[in-house]
């Protein structure tokens, strides 16, 4: 309610902040999480909570006119669609040079993520985050999270017949062929209900190509995991649909502004909170733009100049490729991704890539891949008094890195094949999906904008919890990196700042 006080705000209910709740409530903190999105629980007329992937409606989208889908093109056409202007799910959100996708409601990115939950290999940990002792991370916070997420591994026998992976065995073989090797990948997605899918007797869902607008079934998200652990402690309130605007310094902490928003994203109402500590957990984008803002406001003028630099998009770029005849990748394809080609010791240009799925329903012969690189280029969020808004300066160009460091994978496999790029999927006549991440990271960095566990200095009871913590690449997806490095930061938070 307007002008209560609070003992810890938490803006943003994604990763970081779904550990900080539970965890603070765990040690006897009142605890409340502002997200700016929807609570996912209720059905439409449809009686589904999320909307069909090929049919999609206002739940798609965070208040968007038009779908932007991010494999949007296909034979020579855009398939996007008119849609309802609604609080949806999916947040498609341009900057000059990149557009960033993210999850918007109770849950965060856990809501519209592939669920790929992967451990980096030590020596990258380590090398990208100097400042944290690796041993505690892989002794204790990494196990932490991948309990508290969730996570499960493919059974390998069911993974070599199943149909639903029939792409994937496909991408395996072509990287085998040119002698690269592969990995599985863990899921938050519950592996056994895939069975069920499969053999037909549950309500499919990865197998009905739900993925980036919501699952309706299966997938272990925030809500299900960590959130649902933290309101079972009776000491965490979730408020969704408020926008958080503000955070400046008051008496007895820190005031926090906020708009609630009705499902047009209009305001119907303006507040402001007083709460002891705020921990900012709205991901790299969200937590970087408030921060930047408020410096350049001069709410909290005394930020770190590290505050806004050091943005990356984890190396992000798609390709697909045209199989043969004789190498269908299946009708059915379930939407999570279970294997990865890794090419990261290649020093001429790291790469770890997802063999994704391309779910239509058709057979398409299309191989599709996310490559995540060590695309070493960074960008700065700058607040642009004109506009009122922050910009973030990355450019396009600047992912030259990441094409080449894909193609020492893809050329080689296409070669081997005789097969070609795709050249219909990302636009017309555009083989490189170069211009959009799924993984934000950076703009408030550890040990750099904030002390070695997230304290923001200067401001007593301020912290970030959040992927912006992550230094522009995680050398694999990030949630899970995410997640553990918020159980190590929390941890050290309720020992020495209750
Ligand atoms: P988020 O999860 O983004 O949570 C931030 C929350 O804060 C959001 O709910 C947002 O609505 C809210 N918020 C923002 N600003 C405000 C504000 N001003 N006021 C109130 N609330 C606010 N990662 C993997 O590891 N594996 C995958 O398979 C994978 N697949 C992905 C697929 C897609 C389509 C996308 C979009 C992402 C994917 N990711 C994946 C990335 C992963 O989801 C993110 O790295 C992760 O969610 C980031 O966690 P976070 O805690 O930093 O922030």
């Amino acid at each position: 309610a307007d002008g209560e006080k609070i003992p810890a705000l938490v803006i943003g209910s994604g990763y970081g902040g779904s550990v900080a709740a539970l965890r603070l409530a765990q040690a006897g903190v009142e605890v409340t999480i502002v997200e700016m999105g929807m609570s996912w629980t209720t059905p439409g007329s449809d009686g589904k909570i999320f909307c069909p992937v090929l049919k999609p409606d206002g739940r798609s989208y965070w208040l968007r006119t038009r779908t932007d889908q991010p494999v949007g093109y296909f034979a020579g056409g855009s398939y996007n669609k008119d849609i309802q202007k609604y609080t949806g799910v999916l947040d498609s959100e341009q900057f000059s040079g990149v557009r960033v996708y993210q999850g918007r409601g109770v849950g965060g990115g856990s809501l519209v993520n592939g669920g790929m939950a992967v451990t980096p290999k030590r020596e990258n940990f380590a090398s990208i985050l100097p400042s944290v002792n690796a041993d505690e991370m892989y002794g204790t916070y990494y196990p932490r999270a991948n309990s508290g997420l969730g996570v499960n591994h493919i059974d390998q026998n069911w993974f070599e017949s199943a149909e639903c992976y029939g792409f994937a065995r496909v991408g395996r073989k072509h990287a085998e062929r040119s002698g690269f090797g592969w990995t599985f990948v863990p899921n938050v997605y519950d592996f056994e209900y895939m069975k069920k899918e499969q053999a037909k007797t549950v309500t499919r869902s990865a197998l009905d190509g739900e993925v980036i607008y919501g699952n309706n079934h299966g997938k272990r998200s925030l809500d299900k995991t960590y959130l649902a652990a933290a309101t079972g402690t009776g000491k965490v309130r979730i408020t969704p649909m408020h926008v958080v605007t503000a955070v400046s310094p008051t008496d007895g902490g820190y005031r926090v502004e906020m708009n609630q928003i009705d499902t047009s994203g209009n305001t119907v109402s303006v507040k402001s909170v007083v709460a002891e500590k705020v921990f900012f957990a709205a991901g790299s984008i969200g937590t970087s733009k408030l921060l930047v803002a408020m410096k350049a406001q001069g709410k909290l003028p005394d930020l770190p100049d590290a505050v806004g630099k050091n943005w990356g998009n984890n190396g992000n770029v798609m390709v697909g490729r045209a199989n043969h005849m004789w190498d269908g990748t299946g009708k059915l394809q379930s939407s999570m991704p279970c294997l990865g080609i890794d090419n990261w010791s290649d020093t001429g240009g790291p790469a770890f890539a997802e063999v994704a799925p391309f779910p239509s329903g058709l057979e398409t012969y299309v191989s599709l891949y996310l490559a995540i690189t060590k695309n070493p280029n960074r960008a700065q969020f700058t607040f642009n008094s004109g506009t009122g808004k922050v910009d973030l300066n990355w450019q396009t160009s600047q992912n030259q890195y990441a094409i080449d460091a894909a193609k020492r994978i893809f050329d080689k496999i296409n070669k081997k094949e005789g097969t070609i790029y795709r050249t219909d999927l990302f636009g017309v006549y555009k083989t490189w999906g170069d211009d959009f991440t799924y993984h934000p990271l950076g703009g408030c960095v550890l040990n750099e904008a904030t002390d070695n566990y997230g304290r923001v200095p200067g401001y007593q009871g301020l912290y970030v919890i959040d992927g912006s913590l992550i230094p522009g690449n995680t050398s694999v997806n990030p949630f899970v990196t995410i997640t553990a490095l918020a159980e190590r930061n929390i941890e050290n938070i309720v020992a020495n700042d209750l």
